[in-house]
Formats: C-alpha cells, structure tokens, sequence
C-alpha cells in the first residue's frame, strides 16, 4: 500500500520540482544548484549515514575542485606535489611542481557530507535511509519515484527525477536508458588503506606491468601520518574482483612489506566512452549513473560534481519554461558531452590502447620519456594532459607513437 509524504510523513511534501536519487557528489551538488535557482528539491540516499563506506582512492584534481570550492582542511588529508611512474621493468619517471599543489586526497566520507550540508542549506530537503524503488511514469514521461523508508512505502512526484545513484545504477534502468557497458569497459578494483613507514606523504606513485596487474595499474596515494590508500584496477573481463584482490596482495606484500591493513575494499569503476544520451523525459543521468568516470584515471568525484551542476542549470531553465520533455532536457545532453565528451572519448581510445599495448611497448614509452627529458614538465602539466582535451596533449601524442614502434 502506498502512500504520499504528505500526510505520514510531514517534514517530506508528496510533490517537488526534483527528486534526487542517491547523495554521492553528483546528487548533491545537483540538489544545490536545482535549489539555489529556487526548485523545490527532494535528495534521497538509501545508507544511514551520508559518505559511508567509502569506496574511492579520494584523489581529487586541485584545478578542478577550485570551481566548486575553497579548499577545507577538514576533508583534505593530503596535498600532492609529485608523482611518480614506474614501468614493468621498475624505470621510474618523477614529476614535480614545487610551487603548488596539484591534487588533494580527500576524507570523502566528511567531503561528501559537506556537499550534502550545501544543499540543505541552500534549500533541499534531505533524507537518509530513504531509497527510491521505482519509477512513476506516465505516457513515457519519468513523473515521480517509489520509494521505501524505514519499512514504509511510498511514492513522491517530481518535475525532473535525477538519476545520481552511482555505478550500479538502477534508476537510469528503470527509465529505459541503456547504460550498460561491456565487460572489458568495467574496472574491477581492489585497496587497502595502509599504514607503513615507506608512503611518501606528496607523491603519488603509479605501478604499471604485467608483473603487478594485467591490463591495469596500481596506485599509491598518501593520506597523512605514513597511510596511504593503496589499490590496483584491472579489466573485468579476463580477470574479476578476486584476480584484482590476489594482485594486490602480491603488490603489498612487495612494495610495502609487513604493512598494516586499516581497511580493505573492492568496487567497480566504468571506463567506458561517452554515453549516446543521458535524458529522456522528466529525467536525467549524473556522475557515475550516465558512467562518467575517466575511463584512464577511474576518477569520477570531479565529473559527478560537474555534471550535477549542468543538471540543476538546465533543469532550473526547463521547469521555468514548464517544459520537462525528453526534447527539452536534450540541453544537458548537449551541455554535458560538450563540457566531459571530448575528454571521455579520447581517454576511451587511450584505455584500450594501454590496455592492448605489451610491458615491451610501455618499456619503450617511458625510456622516450626520459630521453625526451620528459620528467622537466610540471606534474600539473601532466595533470592537463590526462583530464583536458584542449592543452595539447603533446607528450601523452609522443609518448604512445614511441610505445607503439611508430617513428616520431
Ligand atoms: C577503488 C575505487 C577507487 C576510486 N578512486 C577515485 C579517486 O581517487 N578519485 C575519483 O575522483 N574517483 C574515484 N573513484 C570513483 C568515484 O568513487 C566515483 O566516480 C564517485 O563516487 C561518483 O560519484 P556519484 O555521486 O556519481 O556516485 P556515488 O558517490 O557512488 O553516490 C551514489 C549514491 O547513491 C546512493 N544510492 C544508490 N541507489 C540508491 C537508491 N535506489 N536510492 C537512494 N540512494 C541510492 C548510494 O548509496 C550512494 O551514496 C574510485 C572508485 C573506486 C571503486
């Protein structure tokens, strides 16, 4: 038996301008900007506590993040300056800037509640433990969600319902958008969070080769006080979360002997291409729902908060002009593939070729890179390279003719 907020419930109205599933980063910043351009907003998170478990390395583009906001001790556990690649046969290639940080590594359990802080400060009401079971859809058009809370079923209508329900999407599902991506286009991770005296506490340090993970690589990212969340991502498709698993066993047993293990956990990231569409009518996909992790790096925190943004805007412009229709909201199709596609399209491309290419043709690579001199660029530079599609990408061009055997 169903029933409307409104009278059970009476904090939560039984109608919204837009309901948002799921309070990761995606779902939050869209229910801030939606009401900060003055909707009424409805964001659902079916845990108990917002941010919890995490299941993320909390990297985080310094860049990026200063678009949305100042940076607060509070969620930044570490600052990065340096990174540093090693190669299958251990050659390592350093980067550096010794004038500014270039990414933060992130408490994302009190980052991702902060968000959540924003939007309900800015106006939406939020509620935990609260999960959306279903869609209401009438002639074609998403119109509202089911939901169960704390054993109550009910149902809410909306304007626009924002799909921000992460990776395992069912929202985007229930809508009848097709997200599914193919088996090789699933990252299976594995990642300790360690304590041992060897974590540089500025430096990330990526691992590459067969030796370490098959058609992947592993990561090392400090978190203050010698912890660092130290994990591998490796294709579903030959492998799975217990290959992933062993591989990291092995590495830590190798690269940090005798650590202590605080946590341990295993997740799925999309590395896939652009999606063909992330609307329909009254409904539109955010963050890792409309798969918009990098399909090199895995990192989704950032595009999730990007394309939360876009969503709020353009649903704050289609609400105002009482069209919500599947043409209308084609506007955060458009915006979002102009602002994330370039670069989702080309780090697809750059994913299978690293993934296709042998330990021999990465070998190559990095011994181009230090002939090149390659280690003399900045590590924001090398930032840039991996998440824009506009700053040349001269030395990623370079890098995979060497790797590939083509002359220059
Ligand atoms: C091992 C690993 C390491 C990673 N490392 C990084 C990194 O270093 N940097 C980076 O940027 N990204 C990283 N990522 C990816 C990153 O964690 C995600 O891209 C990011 O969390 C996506 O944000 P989101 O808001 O789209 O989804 P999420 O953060 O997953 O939030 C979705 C929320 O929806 C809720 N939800 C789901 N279904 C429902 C429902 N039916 N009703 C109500 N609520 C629901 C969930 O409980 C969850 O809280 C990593 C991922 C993995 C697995």
């Amino acid at each position: 038996m169903f029933s409307s907020f409104t009278s059970e419930h009476p904090a939560m109205k039984g109608h919204y301008d837009v309901i948002v599933v799921g309070a990761g980063p995606a779902g939050s910043v869209a229910a801030k900007t939606s009401a900060e351009h003055g909707l009424s907003v409805l964001l659902i998170e079916k845990r108990q506590e917002i941010g919890e478990p995490v299941r993320c390395a909390e990297a985080i583009d310094v860049k990026g993040l200063s678009d949305f906001t100042e940076p607060d001790p509070r969620w930044i556990c570490a600052k990065i300056r340096r990174a540093k690649l090693f190669s299958p046969s251990g050659s390592c290639l350093e980067f550096r800037d010794d004038d500014k940080d270039v990414a933060y590594i992130l408490e994302r359990k009190l980052f991702d509640r902060e968000l959540t802080r924003r939007a309900a400060r800015a106006g939406a009401d939020v509620y935990t433990k609260t999960q959306a079971t279903g869609l209401l859809v009438e002639s074609g058009q998403v119109t509202g969600i089911r939901g169960k809370q704390l054993g109550d079923d009910f149902e809410a209508k909306a304007r626009v319902v924002v799909a921000a329900d992460g990776v395992e999407s069912r929202v985007a599902r229930w809508a009848g958008l097709n997200t599914a991506v193919r088996r090789e286009d699933i990252g299976a991770c594995a990642q300790y969070h360690l304590v041992h005296p060897s974590v540089e506490k500025d430096c990330f340090e990526f691992y590459f080769g067969r030796k370490h993970v098959p058609g992947g690589y592993a990561w090392v990212f400090p978190k203050g006080d010698g912890e660092a969340n130290v994990g591998l991502g490796t294709s579903l498709s030959g492998s799975g979360y217990d290959t992933a698993l062993t591989c990291l066993k092995k590495f830590v047993a190798w690269r940090f002997p005798g650590a202590s293990v605080l946590q341990a956990m295993a997740g799925g990231v999309t590395i896939t291409g652009k999606l063909p569409r992330f609307s329909s009518g009254g409904i539109v996909l955010t963050g890792d729902a409309g798969r918009l992790s990098d399909p090199v790096t895995g990192e989704g925190i950032m595009n999730g908060m990007i394309s939360g943004r876009i969503a709020g805007k353009v649903i704050a412009g289609a609400v105002a002009s009482g069209d919500v229709s599947a043409g209308a909201l084609r506007r955060y199709d458009a915006e979002v593939s102009k602002c994330l596609g370039p670069v989702l399209d080309r780090n697809y491309r750059l994913k299978n070729f690293l993934m296709q290419t042998s330990d021999i043709g990465v070998d190559l690579g990095f011994r181009a890179a230090k002939a090149l001199k390659v280690e003399r660029i900045a590590t924001s530079r090398l930032a840039e390279e991996v998440f824009s599609s506009t700053t040349g990408n001269g030395i990623l061009k370079l890098l995979f003719r060497r790797a590939s055997g083509s002359p220059t």
